[in-house]
């Protein structure tokens, strides 16, 4: 099995020297607010954004929001995430295809996870607890501790050497030719969380994730398999192995906490984890698919399914058929794909999550078989949830179908209020608006998806021309004069946000 396990966790930091251009956000002795923090994470969330790598893939997203959730909620219940911290910050996983092992944060509650890490995750508990450990660092402000240290630096810079660093770290070279001022190890070295910082970050992380409640187990798992595979790879090709250490002491923390914990959690009931169990099962499966590119790999996917044919562990035998199915759509081998799928299918019986997975993934061999029907259809029950919703809005594109259309562009816009950064669903809430010939909804939809991805100035550029072509065309429905009235104020915020922006750049 490819289980080529590395640890890239990414440090990130922020200089107090950016305090000088914005005195007013001074606020707690860290030389940056929370609110200067979240203008460093967002520009650094704009390239993330655009790096080729970067997915938005609905159902997988769906998942690691249902996994950070219950983690966000545990972490403000024990204090750890303070109100102005809260609002400020924009607490979003942005998910990257690439096959490495690794996960981060940025300033400003942006987490970043490659596929390759869910890949290799063998529970949610597992996935839960490196994003604890991530949020930790977050939460307890290392990020701008650790900058107050490097007045040298300003944050701008430090935020380029990361997005370099990383850039270099998925190539698995060594990174020195990417890095901003300087050789990579130099780089690393201004970037490294303190030993105290690690601690805090496993002990915090693990107090949120068990109070969320998460198997405490799933923290000393996890670490052994990050350490086993740090030891075996530690070549120098990966920078991070070093800078986010997992020293033997750290692991035997984290069994001390364990055995502390133990007696006092009772243990999760076997038979209520089984369909979660299998839920995580088919997302690294997903993700695993997701992250293998090329026709070799594909076929590898589809091959592994056909040996493994006899396998009596349902959860195994599930997730060789999920990827299985993915790999044969992917090479368009439609008759396989459905082989697989059917057999998904008895496999995930009486299991809902499970099931759930099931129907988006055959949803997805639908609307790539140009039976937009039948996904709609099947999809009846899964409109509340993101990806059920995204996909029904696939099948309504691909009939063009009006009535259906309409529907979804009113599921959408409550969504959208209370989702205003969900750029994915902007984007395609401007398609839809297109295909019922809504322009004035189209124009404004994708200048708030632009908006959401964080490049401002192309928002803005858009927001003007819907504004203008509101101007000439004199408004026809009651929803035309809402949305000019939107627009309107849209604009005025976008203007003060790139201002904001570029003032804190300099
Ligand atoms: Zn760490």
């Amino acid at each position: 099995m490819d289980r080529s396990i590395i640890l890239f966790l990414i440090l990130f930091c922020l200089s107090g020297l950016d305090a000088y251009s914005m005195p007013s956000d001074f606020s707690d002795g860290l030389g940056l607010s929370p609110a200067a923090e979240r203008r460093i994470g967002d520009q650094m969330a704009r390239s993330l954004y655009r790096d080729l790598d970067y997915l938005d893939d609905p159902i997988v997203q769906d998942y690691v929001n249902s996994i950070m959730a219950p983690l966000l909620a545990a972490a403000r219940a024990r204090g750890e995430i303070q109100p102005e911290m809260d609002d400020a910050y924009a607490w979003h996983v942005l998910l990257g295809k690439n096959k490495t092992v690794n996960a981060f944060a940025t300033p400003g509650g942006y987490f970043g996870l490659e596929l390759g890490l869910l890949a290799v995750t063998v529970s949610r508990d597992e996935l839960a607890a490196v994003l604890a450990h991530e949020l930790s660092h977050v939460t307890q402000r290392h990020l701008a501790r650790m900058m107050a240290q490097q007045e040298q630096q300003t944050p701008w810079l430090i935020g380029a050497m990361i997005l370099g660093i990383l850039a270099a770290a998925k190539d698995g070279q060594s990174g020195s030719a990417v890095v901003v001022g300087g050789s990579a190890a130099a780089a690393q070295s201004q970037l490294n969380f303190s030993r105290d910082m690690e601690r805090e970050a496993d002990r915090i992380g693990f107090g949120v994730a068990t109070q969320a409640g998460y198997d405490p187990e799933g923290f000393v798992t996890m670490f052994d398999k990050l350490y086993n595979a740090n030891r075996l790879n530690d070549s120098g090709n990966f920078p991070y192995l070093r800078t986010h250490p997992l020293s033997t002491e750290r692991m035997a923390d984290m069994q001390g906490r364990l055995g502390v914990k133990a007696t006092a959690t009772s243990k999760t009931n076997a038979a209520a984890s089984e369909d979660p169990m299998l839920e995580h099962t088919l997302m690294a499966a997903r993700a695993k698919a997701l992250s293998s590119s090329g026709v070799d790999a594909q076929q590898l996917l589809v091959a592994q399914a056909n040996m493994k044919a006899t396998t009596n562990n349902t959860s195994q035998a599930a997730a060789t058929a999920y990827a299985a199915a993915m790999g044969a759509m992917q090479l368009r081998d439609w008759p396989t794909a459905q082989k697989q799928l059917l057999q998904l299918q008895s496999l995930v019986a009486g299991k809902p999550l499970s099931q759930r997975q099931w129907r988006y993934l055959q949803a997805e061999y639908l609307l790539a078989t140009n039976q937009a029907a039948a996904a709609w259809d099947l999809l009846m029950l899964d409109a509340n949830h993101r990806a059920g919703m995204w996909l029904r809005g696939q099948a309504a594109l691909a009939l063009q179908n009006q009535a259906q259309l309409r529907q979804c562009l009113i599921e959408r816009r409550s969504w959208l209020v209370e989702h205003p950064s969900d750029a994915l669903m902007w984007q395609q809430q401007s398609n839809m608006a297109v295909a019922t010939g809504w322009t004035l909804g189209a124009m404004r939809a994708a200048a708030e998806s632009k908006a959401a991805e964080m490049d401002i100035a192309q928002a803005l550029e858009r927001m003007r021309a819907a504004q203008a072509w509101g101007a000439k065309n004199p408004a026809t429905s009651g929803d035309d004069q809402i949305e000019l009235s939107i627009i309107d104020s849209r604009v005025r915020q976008l203007q003060s946000q790139l201002k904001d922006l570029q003032s804190s750049k300099m």
